[in-house]
């Protein structure tokens, strides 16, 4: 009889390596706005704006910090700084507010169909598949990923958005908000993430297994924490876990 029920996972340099897409999408978006919004100003023969990438960019990201630190919470919510702090840079700019609502809500549209490009792992999908058969799987990620856009979103009947709960990991919010709707208790369930800080720690905090996905750290694992390289480990993982339970 399995004691575990649930398993939850991170998404972001756990399912996936995410550092290359966000790189892509980061600058992407932002290249795709100033070129779109130079070609509709030019059709309306309207004169070209000042904005060039470079100092565009340097820009975003200060009015992005900039609205973290005046919304400390919404500092995880990475979708809400981004919109603002374009619409913002669009207004300073000379657009009215209307037409830089729009094109900043454009240039997030183009975010979020860049960002989704993420390439799962192989083994992800059959990974999740076969565990789909004994566990309940659930999401929960910092992310501003787009969770029914993700390629895998079909294994995770529940997805936590933590960052729009206004509650990044590692506060327990997110975590206890899947762990409610999947009706596992805390001890029955196992969080999946590479992140020490964000992943393994509030959930070996609140009496769930955890495992940490990490290729090094020779660190001593609290109990309940188990360390693997590469997710494709965790089925002999859990078979280990079971065995001894
Ligand atoms: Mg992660």
């Amino acid at each position: 009889m399995s004691s575990l029920q649930a398993i939850t996972f991170d998404l972001d340099d756990t399912l996936w390596d995410n550092q290359g897409v966000m790189l892509k999408t980061e600058e992407g978006h932002y290249r795709w706005l100033l070129e779109e919004l130079a070609t509709w100003r030019e059709i309306r023969e309207e004169p070209p704006l000042a904005l060039n990438y470079e100092q565009g960019v340097v820009d975003y990201l200060q009015r992005r910090r900039r609205w973290a630190q005046q919304v400390p919470e919404r500092r995880g919510d990475f979708t809400w700084l981004r919109l603002r702090a374009l619409e913002e840079q669009l207004e300073t700019e000379g657009l009215s507010r209307s037409t830089a609502l729009l094109w900043a809500a454009a240039a997030m549209n183009e975010f979020h169909r860049l960002r989704v490009q993420v390439k799962p792992h192989p083994e992800a999908a059959g990974l999740l598949a076969n565990l789909a058969g004994r566990y309940q799987l659930a999401a929960i990620t910092n992310g501003n990923i787009h969770l029914k856009r993700q390629p895998l979103a079909a294994y995770f009947p529940v997805a936590i958005a933590a960052g729009e709960l206004l509650a990044p990991k590692p506060d327990p919010k997110p975590f206890l908000a899947a762990l409610e709707r999947l009706n596992v208790a805390p001890d029955r369930a196992m969080h999946v993430g590479d992140s020490w800080q964000e992943d393994v720690l509030p959930a070996q905090q609140l009496g769930m297994h955890a495992v940490w996905v990490a290729d090094q750290g020779d660190q001593a694992l609290p109990t309940r924490v188990h360390r693997i390289a590469h997710v494709k480990e965790l089925p002999s993982l859990l078979e280990w876990i079971e065995k001894r339970t």
